[in-house]
């Protein structure tokens, strides 16, 4: 068997159970297959068990939800937000597609996430001009969360409303608290590449009620209670259907074990590839535990002898997706105009980041293929 003919390996493939198709087929069995219904009241209970009660609305999408999230904090054309430079373009988009600038900021190193010391140097200067963001908009990147204390305290000073992307840190912790109910509100991401997924969906959590009562408005077009249509506002077509929202579900009840899966994979590749020269891991920072949503780690050339691209190149050829680190946002193309606060921190990470394939149900069969590759580039 030549290299290329072995079966792919995927960075973070969907990872279903049976518990998906029994929710599933009640939805077909009780022909609510139309938008709304059970499974979606259902899986906004269950979730919000997990956001110690706060209210939630399941959306289409991580990036309708974090639309929603933006426009509720009021911004709109001519605002700037605040946004970790280090991320996934998702995170940044619906600001501009809202009118608004992104600033963007860099990262600390012990949590590759959002420098709360920067922020409160943007938010000191630009309070000081007189034109404070209207938003910060904190990631939890890889499934760590960021130092949200000092974050929280900072943007509560001068009004500014916190906005926690956790697209990617489900089952995350943040001094034992659940991610996304820190800020005014957060988001969550269930696209067929994350900790747990619907096909496609997202959560919009918060502790105010009324906030998430807005937004299942605006996520429904906005109709206003009448028995006619009448609208006063105009809103979106966001909600998560019925059908998808019963494979939440049966994901939800699988997920500390997903979070221990990947975990346990994390470690794996800590301890095998760990004496290799040159290679260090993304920490974990010590207020609290990451869902190591992807392994994640640098690799140095001058100490290492090979660099990231050697390593990711070579998978690709024995049909391994790895991954670069993300493209910090301030380096994208479509961001150039942009303003940036920093920026070695995450330009460096870029350049020697790799992530590696990290799906809970990847095999260690698979996995002993990907650490034999990442041996081989590095003993030749
Ligand atoms: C996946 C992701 C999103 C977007 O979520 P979708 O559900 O794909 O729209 C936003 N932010 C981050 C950091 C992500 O990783």
């Amino acid at each position: 068997m030549t290299k290329s003919e072995e079966p792919r390996i995927y960075l973070s493939p969907p990872d279903i159970g049976e518990e998906e198709r029994r929710y599933v087929g009640e939805a077909f069995e009780t022909n609510w297959i139309a938008p709304l219904g059970p499974n979606v009241d259902g899986f906004e209970a269950e979730f919000s068990r997990l956001c110690e009660g706060a209210h939630c609305a399941a959306l289409s999408s991580g990036t309708a939800a974090l639309h929603l999230a933006l426009r509720l904090a009021g911004v709109g054309p001519g605002d700037e937000v605040v946004v970790s430079t280090l991320t996934f373009v998702a995170s940044a988009a619906p600001v501009v597609q809202l009118g608004a600038r992104p600033v963007f900021v860099d990262s600390e190193e012990r949590s590759w996430n959002l420098d709360p010391a920067l922020v409160a140097q943007v938010l000191e200067e630009k309070a000081g001009a007189g034109r404070l963001p209207r938003a910060v908009v904190a990631v939890h990147l890889y499934g760590q969360c960021a130092d949200l204390d000092p974050l929280v305290e900072i943007c509560d000073r001068y009004g500014v409303a916190l906005i926690e992307d956790a697209a990617e840190a489900l089952g995350a912790t943040y001094r034992g608290r659940p991610p996304g109910i820190f800020g005014q509100s957060g988001i969550f991401s269930f696209n067929g590449n994350k900790i747990i997924t619907t096909s496609g969906g997202g959560m919009l959590v918060s502790r105010d009620a009324e906030l998430i009562a807005h937004a299942r408005k605006l996520a429904t077009q906005a109709r206003d209670r009448a028995p006619h249509y009448q609208h006063s506002e105009l809103g979106y077509n966001y909600r998560m259907s019925n059908v998808l929202a019963g494979i939440g579900r049966g994901q939800l009840a699988n997920l500390p074990a997903k979070v221990a899966r990947r975990r346990e994979i994390f470690e794996t590749y800590r301890e095998r590839l760990g004496q290799l020269p040159g290679v260090e891991w993304m920490p974990e920072a010590p207020w609290g535990e990451a869902t190591r949503w992807l392994t994640c780690l640098t690799i140095d050339p001058e100490e290492a002898g090979v660099s990231r691209e050697d390593v990711r190149v070579e998978m690709e050829a024995r049909n391994i997706e790895a991954r670069p680190v993300w493209k910090p946002m301030h380096l994208q193309p479509v961001f150039a105009e942009a303003e940036c606060v920093g920026g070695g921190v995450s330009e460096r990470l870029f350049e020697r980041g790799l992530c590696l394939p990290s799906g809970s149900s990847l095999t260690t069969e698979e996995q002993e293929r990907v650490i034999r590759c990442f041996q081989d580039v590095f003993s030749r």
